[in-house]
């Protein structure tokens, strides 16, 4: 497994400003995250320094081209789960590799796509979840459902066999994203991928089953939500990590509740500017270093005790 000093979660303005702090202090700085939308063919006419109008495709290479120039690598991976290990450091897996790092950085944007269940909010709490290893316990040997066409929802399907094998996955209709070896994966374990969309949920007291468009009812105790790429809220919730509705809280510093993990851009939902997400990527890297030198610190004084 590769272990990194710092990881950064999204190749953004606030991942690329976060990269260029940690990487130029010496940190080993990896990047993972796809071209954000910002970096199409979207003129940007209220970025500091830039008298004639920028595109976000140039803005951007220009952060990835920096970065990269104090030695930060950037990947064009997706992160499908993090959880924080016994030693207090992370362990992000992708859909490639696995990653160990002493500090984590936030920087995926806005991005929750709601899957377009009509009372899907009453049975938040009570059957509906959005993580595995924090809900999964509570669907032990039932009917489970997850909702999501990509490979984080196969990735999900696959961790909620630790508690169930009675595990279906709903692409809401769309066209399965899943490569061919979570496709593959789901065939062994008899995780079925059903092709219709939940239009309803049902149930007295609680989550009993899910109604299709076609208006099939599927059994279904537990319904894990997990459609597009693992979003911040994803990670907040593995994590531990407070929440403002769909944001993640921080302090002035970008800290959030628990050591070592910061936030910045976007996913902390202030000013949704570009000029704001590098402003807070730049303070979430100087917390990220100084996060790392006191690891190591605290590893030194243990050695020579
Ligand atoms: C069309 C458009 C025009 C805009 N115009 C302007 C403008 O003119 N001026 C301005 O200041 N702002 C503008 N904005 C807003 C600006 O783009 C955002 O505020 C800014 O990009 C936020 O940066 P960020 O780094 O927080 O997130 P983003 O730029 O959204 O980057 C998020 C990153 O996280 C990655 N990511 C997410 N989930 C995962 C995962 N599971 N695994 C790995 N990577 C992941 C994404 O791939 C991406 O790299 C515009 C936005 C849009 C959409």
């Amino acid at each position: 497994m590769e272990h990194v000093d710092i990881l950064i979660i999204g190749q953004g303005p606030a991942g690329l400003s976060a990269a260029i702090y940690t990487a130029r202090a010496g940190m080993n700085t990896l990047i993972l995250g796809c071209p954000p939308k910002i970096a199409g063919d979207y003129d940007i006419d209220n970025y500091f320094g830039f008298t004639e109008t920028i595109t976000g495709k140039e803005l951007i290479e220009r952060g990835r081209a920096q970065a990269a120039r104090f030695g930060a690598e950037i990947r064009c991976d997706r992160v499908l789960g993090i959880h924080q290990t016994e030693s207090g450091s992370f362990l992000a897996k992708t859909e490639n590799e696995e990653i160990e790092a002493a500090a984590l950085i936030l920087a995926t944007g806005v991005s929750r796509i709601r899957p377009g269940i009509s009372n899907l909010s009453e049975y938040e709490g009570k059957g509906v979840s959005y993580c595995v290893s924090c809900d999964g316990f509570f669907v032990r040997g039932k009917q489970v459902v997850v909702v999501g066409e990509g490979n984080f929802a196969a990735n999900q399907a696959l961790e909620l066999l630790q508690y169930t094998p009675n595990v279906s996955v709903c692409t809401q209709g769309k066209k399965s994203a899943m490569n061919g070896e979570f496709r593959n994966r789901l065939k062994e374990h008899g995780i079925d991928v059903i092709h219709d969309s939940i239009t309803s949920l049902a149930g007295a007291d609680g989550l009993e089953k899910a109604i299709l468009e076609s208006g099939r009812e599927l059994p279904a105790q537990g319904l894990f939500v997990a459609m597009g790429e693992a979003s911040s809220n994803d990670f907040a919730y593995s994590l531990g990590l407070i929440r403002n509705a769909q944001f993640i809280d921080t302090d002035r510093d970008q800290r959030t509740n628990i050591p070592g993990v910061f936030a910045a851009g976007d996913c902390v939902g202030r000013f949704l500017q570009i000029s704001v997400a590098v402003g807070e990527g730049a303070l979430a890297g100087r917390g990220a270093i100084s996060h790392v030198k006191e690891r190591r610190r605290a590893s030194l004084d243990k050695e020579t005790r």
